[in-house]
């Protein structure tokens, strides 16, 4: 059922991820603008944040960390968090 799209990430024609994986509004974007394959590269990413920055993914804060995040990872809006570095504590929210 996903259609064929040019993904925002790679610019690879591959089948979109089809659905929103988050509620908000930027879940919509993923599920046309986004190939499956960079959504399972994300959610790698994804869990090393968590890990690394120790986050509380019930916590609304962690939570919009990763919504720019995502932003910054599939539409390079805004920074990505740097998680090579020595870099835990000093996010500012
Ligand atoms: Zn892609």
């Amino acid at each position: 059922m996903a259609e064929e799209i040019k993904c925002a990430r790679c610019g690879q024609k591959r089948p979109s991820l089809g659905y929103a994986p988050v509620p908000v509004e930027i879940g919509q974007r993923l599920a046309q603008e986004v190939c499956q394959s960079c959504w399972s590269q994300w959610l790698q990413q994804q869990t090393m944040l968590i890990n690394h920055f120790g986050l509380n993914v019930a916590d609304p804060e962690a939570q919009q960390f990763l919504l720019d995040q995502m932003r910054a990872f599939f539409f390079g809006q805004g920074a990505q968090a740097d998680i090579d570095t020595s870099k835990q504590g000093t996010i500012e929210w």
